[in-house]
């Protein structure tokens, strides 16, 4: 977290060792201080009489440490002076990579984990699904949009293997930063997190897993649709439509779909034209209801209801980045009044008795 404080020209006295406040000290020129930082107690004897009464002192520490070690004389002279004291987490080590679960977008969804390993890098390589609009205000880190190439184009899969590993070992003029990967949802959920951490593994990396939220429970949540329910479903299976499915796997998912089990579908709005057919073909009640939520924990979400009969032609107006609901706990929404294409209650009743 970046220092919620508009320190204005504050006179700030920095302690601890230059490369554990290496993160503190952007976060308090960020937030205005007037800093003075001093990475031990030599050099601040060096410099003479203690700074004139400062506004606030920072000391850093690592979390492990409960004390002010070296810094504790120091300190007891500035707090005689009644000099407020402030804490400030030392920076993540160099040389390592953390994969960080974002969530579905909304940053009020980052775990606390990702909050810290966010706050404690040196470099963000985040990608348009994570909650990136607000990184500026989470981290001092320098942000890498991997989404995008500078000319507009994604960068491809490798070159993101290949930058978290550079990033890490010789980043800094050789010395290795903390490298964070920001990833939408979760890591592990489509997010190619495995082979992001294999990489780095197989590069001698050290690397660590932040889970995050994934979209395929908390974007159906956020327009009201349990994934389960006591009643109604008993399993949920979390597919790609990225790719057409085959006509087995349309017979496998159907077989799920008609004994109750919901079908989360990410990444399935342009085929999902092909996947409804298939499902169809496939012996799934036309009457199964269907939803489509766009932009689920953002600005501008809306959500679609329709049934597995008309799917193609309620549909055809949604876009990315969106989640697919296929099952009776539709039915269970809470936001069914909410449906975005302004039809009501009623109409949505007929849609989901497959009309
Ligand atoms: N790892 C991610 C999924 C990556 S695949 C996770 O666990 O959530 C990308 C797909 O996730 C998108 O095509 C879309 O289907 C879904 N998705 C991610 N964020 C979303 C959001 N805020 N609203 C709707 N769908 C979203």
């Amino acid at each position: 977290m970046q220092l919620e404080i508009a320190l204005d020209g504050t006179a700030v006295v920095l302690l601890g060792d230059a490369d554990a406040a290496r993160q503190a000290i952007l976060r308090y020129r960020r937030a205005g201080a007037d800093l003075a930082h001093f990475d031990s107690p030599a050099a601040l004897h060096a410099a003479g009489a203690l700074p004139a009464r400062p506004g606030l002192v920072a000391v850093v520490r690592s979390s492990d440490t409960h004390d002010d070690g070296e810094w504790a004389p120091v300190l007891d002279r500035y707090r005689a002076a009644k000099v407020p004291i402030a804490r400030e987490p030392a920076a993540g080590r160099r040389g390592r990579v953390t994969l960080v679960g974002g969530g579905p977008g909304s940053p009020g969804l980052l775990t606390a984990d990702a909050i810290e390993a966010l706050r404690d890098a040196d470099v963000v390589l985040f990608d348009r699904l994570a909650p990136w609009r607000e990184l500026g205000r989470l981290t001092t880190a320098e942000l890498v949009d991997v989404g995008k190439l500078p000319g507009h184009h994604k960068v491809p899969q490798a070159e993101i293997n290949r930058l978290l590993v550079d990033y890490a070992q010789t980043g800094a003029g050789g010395r290795g930063l903390n490298v964070v990967r920001l990833k939408g949802g979760d890591p592990f959920v489509f997010g190619r997190g495995a082979e992001e951490m294999a990489a780095c593994m197989a590069a001698g990396v050290p690397v660590r897993l932040v889970s995050g939220i994934s979209s395929s429970i908390a974007v159906p949540a956020a327009a009201g649709i349990p994934v389960t329910h006591r009643e109604m479903s008993h399993s949920f299976t979390v597919i790609s439509g990225h790719a057409p499915l085959t006509p087995e796997e349309h017979t496998h998912l159907a077989g799920l779909g008609a004994t109750g089990g919901t079908l989360v579908v990410l990444m399935g709005i342009a085929n999902l034209p092909h996947l409804a057919a298939g499902l169809r073909r496939a012996g799934l009640p036309l009457g199964t209801p269907l939803a489509v939520v766009e932009r689920g924990h953002q600005a501008g979400q809306r959500t679609t209801v329709t049934s597995l009969a008309r799917a193609e032609a309620d549909t055809a107006g949604c876009a990315n980045p969106a989640v697919i609901v296929i099952g009776d706990v539709v039915r269970a929404a809470s936001a069914l009044g909410a449906n975005a294409d302004g039809r009501g209650l009623r109409e949505l009743a007929d849609a989901l008795a497959g009309a």
